[in-house]
């Protein structure tokens, strides 16, 4: 049986970024992707002949700097088609809001002087508010009850990040952290268009509404994430999420670490308490000395371990990880430029959502809770081809949407449905592009069914598990697995499903190396 040191099962970004830190530290690194392209959710695929569009995550928000700069992404080909993108809250009158990228300043008719002038010293204070977060992403994250210096120093660093804020911001951090953000926007906004804004951002790829509790930090914590050293800031790789993968595929191989496509992993071995290598699907069987799944945490340990090498308090906390995805993605592809109503044709390189107050957004959450999508969806849509001209033919268009709420568990079937929902969304869309309809020359809607079948996203959830208080730090995917490594000895964790998350950040690979090599050594 060929041996390796590491086994990464997985070859999605976080599985690609683990197997480059454990190559650099001189380990002999094998990653083993079940699918035939690498990248998992964060890949470019085709929709249509010449077409492409990033197949789940479509914009960097996330990806953690110390991984960009660490393994030289730009050298190994990571491009922006676009930073600091600006997002426009469309309006189906056409009078819509601009919030700039970066200076975050506001635009557009009928804002009122107050919300001007609150807006950016509100979005500052989150972001500082945010900033507090930042440390504690890039490391494994500390066990409350434990003996262990490491693990006190993890927390004091923390609250220290927070003490650091000053007696204000602190105690106002103290005051909202766990409130939700309609709460809060309603306190200091009048402007529907910019409330509904901010509320989607809250709740994207979560299972939550903007009153539900605690999405106040969900939305902090998508703003502790940067692209291009700008905190909050959106960005467009070029080429599509797949060259993000692209560009950690080739660090990894300059380290040394292999990559192997098509190589689906169905079960890990073991012998004498310990991992042993894993068996493929075609009943190859690979050695090695340790394994770091970047699969989902549940499927790796219920699925390919299996329950037998486990505790019952820990199977029965793996079952219960909440892992129902809400969200579905439609990609059209277009022959020509898209008309927004009233929309300079600028702006079309920007992020446009569809979310036009804080009671439309909650009203588009509730069907969901009782298994029925949103019959008028919130949608955040990027037309990535204006800025990126490479990802369609010359004058056609692909359009990337992020549809919520479609909950996986649809009481109706996604068999049954997904025609149904796709032309509602097509409508919906056609409400602020007119004549778009006619431009469409193919159409694919991802439920979040597919997600899971197409994607290997249990639940179809974007986070490998809803990313929500009770599930992270600590507490992710679930205690007693929540740093990295497992009770199986030489078995480790580093998918979205694992400490900090989901998005294309990159965190849970780099820390779950880190982790590795501190408990295994390096050879
Ligand atoms: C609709 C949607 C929109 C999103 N939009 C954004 C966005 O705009 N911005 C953003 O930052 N994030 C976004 N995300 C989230 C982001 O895509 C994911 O959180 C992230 O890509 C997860 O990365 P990962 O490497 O942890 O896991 P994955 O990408 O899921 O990778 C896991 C890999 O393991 C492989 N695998 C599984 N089982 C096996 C096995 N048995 N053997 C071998 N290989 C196996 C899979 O094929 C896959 O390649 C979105 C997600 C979805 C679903």
């Amino acid at each position: 049986m060929a041996s390796s040191n590491a086994i990464i099962i997985g070859g999605g970004h976080n599985g690609l970024v683990c197997a480059a830190y454990l190559a650099r530290a001189g380990l002999s690194v094998t990653v083993l992707e079940a699918d035939h392209e690498l990248g998992g959710a964060a890949k470019t695929i085709e929709i249509a002949p010449g077409t492409k569009v990033s197949g789940c995550a479509h914009i960097l928000n996330q990806l953690h700097p110390k991984v960009v700069a660490d393994l030289q992404l730009e050298e190994f080909g990571l491009e922006y088609a676009a930073a600091d993108m600006d997002t426009v809250a469309l309006d189906s009158d056409g009078k819509h809001l601009v919030i700039k990228g970066g200076d975050a300043e506001l635009s557009g008719d009928g804002i009122t002087t107050g919300d001007r002038e609150v807006w950016p010293e509100f979005r500052a204070r989150l972001m500082r508010f945010a900033d507090t977060l930042k440390p504690i992403l890039g490391q494994t994250p500390p066990r409350l009850k434990s003996p262990e210096g490491r693990d006190s120093l993890a927390l004091a660093k923390l609250g220290w990040s927070v003490r650091k804020l000053g007696r204000d911001d602190m105690r106002e951090f103290l005051r909202v952290i766990l409130i939700n953000v309609a709460d809060l926007l309603e306190d200091e906004f009048e402007d529907d268009r910019l409330k509904g804004a901010v509320a989607l951002d809250a709740v994207l790829g979560t299972h939550q509404g903007p009153r539900s509790p605690g999405s106040l930090f969900s939305l902090l914590y998508r703003y502790a994430g940067e692209a291009l050293g700008q905190q909050g800031a959106l960005a467009l790789p070029k080429g599509g999420m797949g060259a993000v993968t692209q560009a950690l595929a080739q660090a990894a191989e300059a380290e040394g670490a292999s990559i192997v496509t098509g190589a689906m992993v169905e079960k890990i071995l073991v012998e004498d308490d310990r991992v042993k290598g894993v068996r493929l699907a075609t009943g190859d069987e690979l050695g090695a000395d340790c394994i770091v799944s970047a699969a989902n945490p549940r499927t790796t340990l219920l699925g390919m371990l299996g329950p037998e090498h486990l505790d019952t308090g820990l199977v029965r906390r793996l079952r219960n990880i909440r892992m129902q995805g809400n969200a579905a993605k439609l990609h059209l592809a277009l022959d020509g430029v898209p008309e927004f109503k009233n929309l300079d044709r600028l702006h079309l390189d920007g992020r446009l959502v569809i979310a036009p107050g804080i009671d439309y957004v909650e009203r588009a959450f509730n069907p969901s809770k009782y298994g029925h999508y949103s019959p008028e969806p919130v949608i955040e849509l990027t037309i990535p081809s204006i800025a990126d001209p490479s990802l369609a033919p010359a004058g056609k268009h692909v359009v990337s949407a992020v549809v919520q709420y479609a909950p996986f568990e649809l009481k109706a079937g996604w068999d049954e449905a997904s025609k149904a929902f796709q032309e509602k969304v097509i409508d919906l869309i056609a409400q602020y592009a007119p004549h778009i309809r006619e431009q469409i020359t193919a159409a694919q809607l991802l439920t979040p069914a597919d997600l899971e079948t197409k994607f290997r996203l249990p639940g179809g959830h974007w986070h490998h598990g809803e990313l929500a208080i009770d599930q992270m730090l600590m507490l992710r995917p679930v205690p007693g697995v929540a740093q990295y490594a497992t009770p199986m000895p030489g078995l480790y964790l580093c998918s979205a499903g694992s400490h900090p998350g989901g998005g294309v950040m990159g965190a849970a690979g780099m820390n779950a190396a880190a982790r590795v090599i501190e408990l295994e050594g390096r050879p």
